[in-house]
Protein backbone atom coordinates (compact mmCIF):
# COMPACT_ATOMS: atom_id res chain seq x y z
CA UNK A 1 0.00 0.00 0.00
CA UNK A 2 1.43 3.57 -0.96
CA UNK A 3 0.76 6.53 -2.35
CA UNK A 4 2.92 8.75 -3.71
CA UNK A 5 2.36 12.47 -3.14
CA UNK A 6 5.01 15.48 -4.68
CA UNK A 7 4.30 18.88 -3.44
CA UNK A 8 6.16 21.65 -5.53
CA UNK A 9 9.42 19.24 -5.79
CA UNK A 10 12.47 20.73 -7.38
CA UNK A 11 16.34 19.98 -7.77
CA UNK A 12 19.09 22.02 -8.79
CA UNK A 13 22.34 20.26 -9.57
CA UNK A 14 25.09 22.48 -8.37
CA UNK A 15 25.59 25.88 -6.82
CA UNK A 16 23.87 28.97 -8.03
CA UNK A 17 26.45 31.24 -9.78
CA UNK A 18 26.71 34.55 -8.63
CA UNK A 19 23.55 37.33 -9.93
CA UNK A 20 22.54 33.58 -11.36
CA UNK A 21 19.98 30.40 -10.06
CA UNK A 22 21.60 27.28 -10.46
CA UNK A 23 19.62 25.93 -13.53
CA UNK A 24 16.79 23.78 -12.51
CA UNK A 25 16.70 20.06 -13.68
CA UNK A 26 13.48 19.83 -12.30
CA UNK A 27 11.04 22.31 -10.91
CA UNK A 28 7.51 22.64 -9.59
CA UNK A 29 6.37 19.04 -9.89
CA UNK A 30 2.66 18.99 -7.77
CA UNK A 31 0.59 15.63 -8.73
CA UNK A 32 -0.36 12.36 -6.34
CA UNK A 33 0.33 8.82 -7.48
CA UNK A 34 -2.76 6.66 -5.98
CA UNK A 35 -1.98 3.82 -4.59
CA UNK A 36 -1.84 0.83 -6.70
CA UNK A 37 -1.35 2.98 -10.14
CA UNK A 38 1.18 2.27 -12.75
CA UNK A 39 2.00 5.94 -13.27
CA UNK A 40 4.75 7.08 -16.42
CA UNK A 41 6.88 9.55 -16.64
CA UNK A 42 6.78 10.46 -20.22
CA UNK A 43 9.69 12.84 -21.94
CA UNK A 44 11.99 13.42 -23.95
CA UNK A 45 15.79 12.46 -22.44
CA UNK A 46 17.21 15.21 -20.29
CA UNK A 47 13.49 16.50 -19.46
CA UNK A 48 14.20 15.44 -15.89
CA UNK A 49 12.41 11.59 -15.46
CA UNK A 50 15.31 9.87 -14.00
CA UNK A 51 16.04 12.96 -11.33
CA UNK A 52 12.41 12.61 -10.23
CA UNK A 53 12.23 8.77 -9.93
CA UNK A 54 15.73 9.51 -8.20
CA UNK A 55 14.33 11.48 -5.56
CA UNK A 56 11.32 9.33 -4.76
CA UNK A 57 13.68 6.70 -4.89
CA UNK A 58 16.11 8.83 -1.91
CA UNK A 59 18.77 8.48 -4.39
CA UNK A 60 19.34 12.05 -5.01
CA UNK A 61 18.17 14.70 -2.30
CA UNK A 62 15.70 17.07 -3.31
CA UNK A 63 16.34 21.33 -3.20
CA UNK A 64 12.77 22.26 -2.67
CA UNK A 65 9.42 20.91 -1.98
CA UNK A 66 8.41 17.53 -0.77
CA UNK A 67 7.61 13.90 -1.18
CA UNK A 68 4.95 12.20 0.47
CA UNK A 69 4.67 8.59 0.84
CA UNK A 70 1.11 7.54 2.31
CA UNK A 71 0.60 11.16 3.76
CA UNK A 72 4.82 10.92 5.50
CA UNK A 73 7.08 13.11 4.63
CA UNK A 74 10.34 10.94 3.03
CA UNK A 75 12.63 13.58 2.82
CA UNK A 76 15.14 12.64 4.99
CA UNK A 77 14.49 9.12 4.75
CA UNK A 78 16.71 6.71 3.55
CA UNK A 79 16.27 4.52 0.23
CA UNK A 80 16.10 1.03 2.12
CA UNK A 81 13.95 2.85 4.15
CA UNK A 82 11.39 4.08 1.64
CA UNK A 83 10.30 0.18 0.98
CA UNK A 84 10.69 0.56 -2.82
CA UNK A 85 12.25 -1.67 -5.39
CA UNK A 86 14.17 -0.13 -8.31
CA UNK A 87 14.48 -1.74 -11.65
CA UNK A 88 17.33 -0.07 -14.08
CA UNK A 89 18.14 -0.24 -17.46
CA UNK A 90 21.22 -1.59 -17.20
CA UNK A 91 19.80 -5.08 -14.96
CA UNK A 92 22.43 -4.04 -12.29
CA UNK A 93 22.83 -7.73 -11.76
CA UNK A 94 25.96 -8.77 -9.45
CA UNK A 95 28.26 -11.12 -12.19
CA UNK A 96 29.78 -13.55 -9.64
CA UNK A 97 26.87 -14.53 -7.87
CA UNK A 98 24.06 -17.17 -9.42
CA UNK A 99 20.94 -16.10 -10.99
CA UNK A 100 19.56 -17.53 -7.73
CA UNK A 101 21.75 -15.34 -5.34
CA UNK A 102 21.24 -12.06 -7.55
CA UNK A 103 17.37 -12.67 -6.63
CA UNK A 104 18.13 -13.50 -2.74
CA UNK A 105 20.28 -10.97 -2.23
CA UNK A 106 18.56 -8.12 -0.72
CA UNK A 107 16.10 -10.41 1.62
CA UNK A 108 19.49 -11.99 2.89
CA UNK A 109 20.08 -8.48 3.51
CA UNK A 110 16.51 -7.86 5.30
CA UNK A 111 17.48 -11.07 7.15
CA UNK A 112 14.38 -12.36 5.77
CA UNK A 113 14.16 -16.44 6.71
CA UNK A 114 16.32 -18.71 4.45
CA UNK A 115 12.86 -20.88 3.51
CA UNK A 116 10.98 -17.62 3.11
CA UNK A 117 13.50 -16.19 0.40
CA UNK A 118 13.40 -20.08 -1.04
CA UNK A 119 9.42 -20.10 -1.30
CA UNK A 120 9.82 -15.52 -2.61
CA UNK A 121 13.03 -16.55 -5.13
CA UNK A 122 11.19 -19.85 -6.63
CA UNK A 123 7.63 -17.71 -7.07
CA UNK A 124 9.28 -14.67 -9.10
CA UNK A 125 11.45 -17.14 -11.26
CA UNK A 126 8.30 -18.77 -12.10
CA UNK A 127 6.20 -15.78 -13.01
CA UNK A 128 8.84 -14.81 -15.29
CA UNK A 129 10.04 -17.83 -16.62
CA UNK A 130 13.20 -18.12 -15.40
CA UNK A 131 13.39 -20.72 -12.97
CA UNK A 132 15.19 -22.96 -15.39
CA UNK A 133 17.94 -20.67 -15.09
CA UNK A 134 18.58 -20.71 -11.09
CA UNK A 135 21.61 -21.85 -10.96
CA UNK A 136 23.51 -20.20 -14.17
CA UNK A 137 25.49 -17.00 -13.40
CA UNK A 138 24.36 -13.43 -15.58
CA UNK A 139 26.77 -13.71 -17.85
CA UNK A 140 25.15 -17.00 -19.71
CA UNK A 141 22.19 -15.27 -20.01
CA UNK A 142 20.80 -13.38 -23.05
CA UNK A 143 19.74 -9.69 -22.60
CA UNK A 144 16.48 -10.48 -21.87
CA UNK A 145 17.30 -12.93 -19.68
CA UNK A 146 19.02 -10.46 -17.21
CA UNK A 147 15.89 -8.24 -17.91
CA UNK A 148 14.14 -11.06 -16.38
CA UNK A 149 16.33 -11.33 -13.36
CA UNK A 150 16.19 -8.11 -12.76
CA UNK A 151 12.60 -7.84 -12.62
CA UNK A 152 12.43 -10.96 -10.44
CA UNK A 153 14.61 -9.88 -7.73
CA UNK A 154 12.64 -6.48 -7.00
CA UNK A 155 9.36 -8.71 -6.95
CA UNK A 156 10.90 -11.09 -4.66
CA UNK A 157 11.27 -8.36 -2.33
CA UNK A 158 7.52 -7.50 -2.28
CA UNK A 159 7.98 -3.70 -1.95
CA UNK A 160 5.13 -1.19 -1.53
CA UNK A 161 6.21 0.46 -4.67
CA UNK A 162 8.30 -0.71 -8.07
CA UNK A 163 10.79 2.12 -9.45
CA UNK A 164 11.44 1.16 -13.81
CA UNK A 165 13.80 3.53 -14.64
CA UNK A 166 13.57 2.73 -19.12
CA UNK A 167 14.07 -1.30 -18.36
CA UNK A 168 12.71 -2.09 -21.82
CA UNK A 169 15.32 0.20 -23.76
CA UNK A 170 18.74 -2.27 -23.92
CA UNK A 171 16.08 -5.31 -25.86
CA UNK A 172 15.85 -5.47 -29.07
CA UNK A 173 11.84 -4.63 -30.40
CA UNK A 174 10.25 -7.92 -30.08
CA UNK A 175 11.29 -9.10 -26.96
CA UNK A 176 10.36 -5.72 -25.95
CA UNK A 177 6.78 -5.43 -26.70
CA UNK A 178 6.67 -8.82 -25.06
CA UNK A 179 8.04 -7.79 -22.08
CA UNK A 180 5.78 -4.81 -22.09
CA UNK A 181 2.67 -6.93 -22.03
CA UNK A 182 3.70 -9.13 -19.24
CA UNK A 183 4.75 -6.07 -17.28
CA UNK A 184 0.98 -5.50 -17.59
CA UNK A 185 -0.04 -8.29 -16.52
CA UNK A 186 2.54 -8.41 -13.32
CA UNK A 187 1.50 -5.70 -12.35
CA UNK A 188 -2.04 -6.41 -12.07
CA UNK A 189 -1.31 -9.57 -10.64
CA UNK A 190 0.70 -8.12 -7.96
CA UNK A 191 -1.29 -4.36 -7.75
CA UNK A 192 1.84 -2.57 -6.10
CA UNK A 193 2.40 1.15 -6.85
CA UNK A 194 4.57 1.61 -10.06
CA UNK A 195 6.67 4.70 -11.23
CA UNK A 196 7.57 3.98 -14.95
CA UNK A 197 10.61 6.54 -16.56
CA UNK A 198 10.32 5.90 -20.34
CA UNK A 199 10.82 8.00 -23.23
CA UNK A 200 8.25 5.83 -25.69
CA UNK A 201 5.11 7.45 -25.45
CA UNK A 202 4.04 3.55 -27.00
CA UNK A 203 5.47 2.17 -23.76
CA UNK A 204 3.17 4.81 -21.21
CA UNK A 205 0.47 4.72 -23.13
CA UNK A 206 0.02 0.75 -23.19
CA UNK A 207 1.06 0.23 -19.45
CA UNK A 208 -0.55 2.98 -17.38
CA UNK A 209 -3.00 4.54 -15.53
CA UNK A 210 -1.95 7.60 -15.43
CA UNK A 211 0.92 9.71 -17.38
CA UNK A 212 3.45 12.57 -16.30
CA UNK A 213 4.30 13.93 -19.45
CA UNK A 214 7.12 16.38 -18.69
CA UNK A 215 9.35 18.64 -20.65
CA UNK A 216 12.41 20.73 -19.49
CA UNK A 217 11.95 19.90 -15.71
CA UNK A 218 8.88 20.91 -15.67
CA UNK A 219 4.65 18.94 -15.81
CA UNK A 220 2.99 19.49 -19.61
CA UNK A 221 0.01 17.21 -17.99
CA UNK A 222 -0.77 14.93 -15.20
CA UNK A 223 -3.68 12.34 -16.80
CA UNK A 224 -4.88 9.29 -18.23
CA UNK A 225 -4.13 7.89 -21.32
CA UNK A 226 -6.88 8.57 -22.66
CA UNK A 227 -6.75 12.69 -21.44
CA UNK A 228 -2.88 13.10 -23.02
CA UNK A 229 -4.03 11.11 -26.20
CA UNK A 230 -7.49 13.38 -26.83
CA UNK A 231 -6.88 16.27 -24.92
CA UNK A 232 -3.48 17.02 -24.87
CA UNK A 233 -3.14 20.31 -22.16
CA UNK A 234 -0.15 21.68 -24.38
CA UNK A 235 1.32 21.73 -27.89
CA UNK A 236 4.38 20.02 -26.51
CA UNK A 237 1.89 16.86 -25.66
CA UNK A 238 -0.42 16.79 -28.41
CA UNK A 239 3.12 16.73 -30.70
CA UNK A 240 4.70 13.92 -28.10
CA UNK A 241 2.09 11.34 -27.48
CA UNK A 242 0.78 10.00 -30.48
CA UNK A 243 2.13 8.37 -33.87
CA UNK A 244 2.76 9.31 -36.34
CA UNK A 245 2.82 13.06 -34.98
CA UNK A 246 0.07 15.41 -34.53
CA UNK A 247 -0.22 18.10 -38.05
CA UNK A 248 0.25 21.19 -36.10
CA UNK A 249 -0.35 24.72 -37.87
CA UNK A 250 -0.18 28.39 -37.08
CA UNK A 251 -4.06 29.70 -37.87
CA UNK A 252 -4.67 33.64 -38.08
CA UNK A 253 -7.50 35.69 -37.68
CA UNK A 254 -9.05 35.70 -41.26
CA UNK A 255 -12.48 36.92 -43.08
CA UNK A 256 -16.33 36.42 -41.52
CA UNK A 257 -15.17 36.06 -38.16
CA UNK A 258 -12.74 32.91 -39.04
CA UNK A 259 -9.16 31.54 -38.32
CA UNK A 260 -7.89 29.97 -41.37
CA UNK A 261 -4.87 27.81 -41.70
CA UNK A 262 -2.55 29.74 -44.39
CA UNK A 263 -3.58 28.96 -48.35
CA UNK A 264 -6.46 26.49 -47.32
CA UNK A 265 -10.35 26.72 -46.65
CA UNK A 266 -9.89 25.47 -43.16
CA UNK A 267 -11.07 27.03 -40.30
CA UNK A 268 -12.51 27.89 -36.61
CA UNK A 269 -15.09 30.13 -35.77
CA UNK A 270 -12.83 33.25 -34.15
CA UNK A 271 -15.02 34.05 -31.34
CA UNK A 272 -12.63 35.41 -28.51
CA UNK A 273 -9.84 33.99 -29.85
CA UNK A 274 -6.50 35.77 -29.83
CA UNK A 275 -5.11 36.83 -33.12
CA UNK A 276 -2.85 34.00 -33.91
CA UNK A 277 -3.65 30.48 -32.94
CA UNK A 278 -1.99 26.47 -33.09
CA UNK A 279 -4.39 24.10 -34.50
CA UNK A 280 -3.69 20.76 -34.52
CA UNK A 281 -5.37 17.55 -36.32
CA UNK A 282 -4.78 13.89 -35.62
CA UNK A 283 -3.80 11.85 -39.12
CA UNK A 284 -5.48 9.21 -37.63
CA UNK A 285 -8.70 11.00 -37.54
CA UNK A 286 -8.94 12.87 -41.05
CA UNK A 287 -9.89 11.19 -44.21
CA UNK A 288 -9.28 11.56 -47.88
CA UNK A 289 -11.43 11.17 -50.87
CA UNK A 290 -11.47 12.55 -54.35
CA UNK A 291 -12.81 15.53 -55.48
CA UNK A 292 -16.59 15.43 -56.53
CA UNK A 293 -17.02 17.01 -60.48
CA UNK A 294 -15.77 20.78 -60.08
CA UNK A 295 -15.11 20.31 -56.52
CA UNK A 296 -12.13 22.32 -55.51
CA UNK A 297 -9.05 19.85 -54.14
CA UNK A 298 -7.84 21.01 -50.86
CA UNK A 299 -4.28 19.22 -51.86
CA UNK A 300 -2.19 17.50 -53.80
CA UNK A 301 -0.59 13.98 -52.42
CA UNK A 302 3.30 14.52 -52.50
CA UNK A 303 4.64 10.65 -51.01
CA UNK A 304 2.53 7.37 -49.66
CA UNK A 305 3.89 5.59 -47.05
CA UNK A 306 2.34 2.13 -46.79
CA UNK A 307 2.81 0.50 -43.54
CA UNK A 308 0.99 -2.77 -44.30
CA UNK A 309 -2.39 -2.17 -42.18
CA UNK A 310 -2.30 1.29 -42.93
CA UNK A 311 -0.35 4.47 -44.88
CA UNK A 312 0.63 7.50 -44.46
CA UNK A 313 -0.14 10.23 -46.89
CA UNK A 314 1.77 13.12 -47.16
CA UNK A 315 -0.02 16.39 -48.45
CA UNK A 316 0.80 19.92 -49.45
CA UNK A 317 -2.54 21.68 -48.52
CA UNK A 318 -1.97 25.37 -49.41
CA UNK A 319 1.34 26.55 -47.21
CA UNK A 320 1.38 23.40 -45.21
CA UNK A 321 2.39 19.95 -44.94
CA UNK A 322 -0.11 17.72 -44.12
CA UNK A 323 -0.50 14.20 -42.90
CA UNK A 324 -3.05 12.05 -43.45
CA UNK A 325 -3.49 8.03 -41.98
CA UNK A 326 -5.32 6.10 -44.00
CA UNK A 327 -6.23 2.37 -44.07
CA UNK A 328 -4.93 -0.66 -45.79
CA UNK A 329 -2.41 0.46 -48.77
CA UNK A 330 -5.21 3.37 -49.84
CA UNK A 331 -5.64 4.22 -52.96
CA UNK A 332 -3.73 7.53 -53.53
CA UNK A 333 -0.78 8.16 -55.46
CA UNK A 334 1.81 10.74 -55.82
CA UNK A 335 0.19 14.02 -57.58
CA UNK A 336 -3.47 13.10 -56.63
CA UNK A 337 -5.94 15.49 -56.16
CA UNK A 338 -7.85 15.28 -52.94
CA UNK A 339 -10.09 16.60 -50.44
CA UNK A 340 -9.38 16.28 -46.75
CA UNK A 341 -12.64 15.22 -44.76
CA UNK A 342 -12.82 16.25 -41.28
CA UNK A 343 -15.92 14.74 -40.08
CA UNK A 344 -13.93 12.22 -37.73
CA UNK A 345 -11.64 14.95 -36.63
CA UNK A 346 -11.26 16.39 -33.26
CA UNK A 347 -9.55 19.94 -33.59
CA UNK A 348 -7.56 20.90 -30.84
CA UNK A 349 -6.09 24.62 -30.57
CA UNK A 350 -3.42 25.93 -27.90
CA UNK A 351 -1.92 29.30 -27.11
CA UNK A 352 1.64 30.20 -29.50
CA UNK A 353 4.62 29.45 -27.38
P1 LIG B 1 16.02 12.21 -18.23
O1 LIG B 1 16.05 11.03 -17.31
O2 LIG B 1 14.64 12.72 -18.51
O3 LIG B 1 16.75 11.95 -19.51
P2 LIG B 1 17.64 13.49 -16.20
O4 LIG B 1 16.76 13.51 -15.02
O5 LIG B 1 18.71 12.46 -16.24
O6 LIG B 1 16.77 13.45 -17.54
O7 LIG B 1 18.34 14.92 -16.34
C1 LIG B 1 17.64 16.14 -16.24
C2 LIG B 1 18.62 17.29 -16.33
O8 LIG B 1 19.48 17.30 -15.20
C3 LIG B 1 19.53 17.21 -17.55
O9 LIG B 1 19.71 18.51 -18.04
C4 LIG B 1 20.81 16.65 -17.00
O10 LIG B 1 21.91 17.09 -17.73
C5 LIG B 1 20.83 17.22 -15.58
N1 LIG B 1 21.52 16.32 -14.65
C6 LIG B 1 21.17 15.05 -14.34
N2 LIG B 1 22.00 14.51 -13.44
C7 LIG B 1 22.91 15.47 -13.14
C8 LIG B 1 24.06 15.55 -12.25
N3 LIG B 1 24.40 14.51 -11.47
N4 LIG B 1 24.74 16.70 -12.22
C9 LIG B 1 24.38 17.76 -12.99
N5 LIG B 1 23.34 17.75 -13.84
C10 LIG B 1 22.61 16.64 -13.91
MG1 LIG C 1 16.85 9.11 -17.63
Amino acid sequence: MAQIELVGVEKSYGRPKRGHEARKAVSDLSYVIEDGHFVSLLGPSGCGKTTTLNMIAGLEDISGGEILIDGRRVDDLDPDKRDLAFVFQDYALYPHMSVYENIAFGLRMRKVAKDEIDRRVRDAARRLDIAHVLDVKPKSLSGGQRQRVALARAIARRPAVFLFDEPLSNLDALLRDQTRSELKVLHRELGATSVYVTHDQEEAMTLSDRIAVMSRGRLEQYGSPYEVYHEPATEFVASFVGKPRMNLFTAKRGERGRHVLPGTAFGVESGALPEEIRVGLRPEECDLRRPLAGEQPHGTVVAVEPLGNVSDVHLTMGDVEFLVRVPGFGSYGVGDAVVVDLTRARLHCFDPE
